[in-house]
């Protein structure tokens, strides 16, 4: 499987990168510490190498590995709800099944396999849809729905804070889609709306 490595060491540095070299000698002189300037450097060093695992929400197609293939006993792998570009349909494809005989919280009517999902009534005929992150496998069910008949707001990505940013990622390993990335620390999250303000 290729994975994608942006690492940047070898390559020049950019000017924001040489601005951010000459602000931190700027500051260090300024404060007469050579010894904090080196220290800066050497986190700075450091921090180039590291990399974290990420899902390409485009490749991802809801396989249903990221659930059962995580190291950990509950995936590192949630639903994100990127709610700004979310219908707020009260047919959602992401938690009704689709043969719902009412379109209520009835758990034969849902889709979430663990009752993840909150669905709150805004006003006719929109409703709200919160994940609730802790009861949440990573199965993808949701955002395969939701991808299927609504805007795809619904995604699956690997959360930092739960990952063991293991050397080899065990999903990255199985994905038949290979939507599991590595990206340098210095990016934030790969996430739908963040373009958005
Ligand atoms: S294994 Fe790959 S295709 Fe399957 S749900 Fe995870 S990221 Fe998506
Ligand atoms: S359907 Fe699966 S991925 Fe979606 S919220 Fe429920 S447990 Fe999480
Ligand atoms: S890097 Fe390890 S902990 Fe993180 S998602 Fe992959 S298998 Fe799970």
């Amino acid at each position: 499987m290729e994975v994608k490595n942006t690492n940047t060491n070898d390559k020049k540095r950019s000017p924001i990168e040489r601005r951010k070299f000459l602000q931190m000698v700027g500051a260090a002189l300024a404060g007469g510490s050579i010894l904090a300037m080196t220290g800066a450097l050497a986190r700075t060093t450091r921090n180039e190498g590291k990399f974290y695992w990420q899902i390409d929400y485009n490749k991802c197609t809801f396989c249903g590995l990221c659930e059962t293939h995580c190291v950990l006993p509950v995936s590192a792998v949630k639903c994100i709800h990127a709610k700004r570009i979310c219908g707020y349909c009260d047919l959602c494809g992401g938690y009704l099944v689709s043969n719902a005989r009412t379109r209520d919280t009835a758990a034969e009517n849902t889709l979430c396999p663990t009752g993840a999902i909150v669905r709150t009534y805004i006003e006719d005929p929109y409703f709200e849809y919160d994940i609730i992150e802790e009861k949440c496998n990573g199965c993808g069910i949701c955002a395969k729905g939701c991808n299927a008949f609504g805007n795809g707001s619904m995604y699956l990505q690997i959360k930092r804070e739960l990952c063991k940013d293991c050397n080899e990622c065990a999903i990255a390993v199985v994905c038949p889609a290979d939507a599991i990335v590595r990206q340098p620390l210095s990016m934030p999250y790969n996430l739908k709306d963040a373009h958005m303000s």
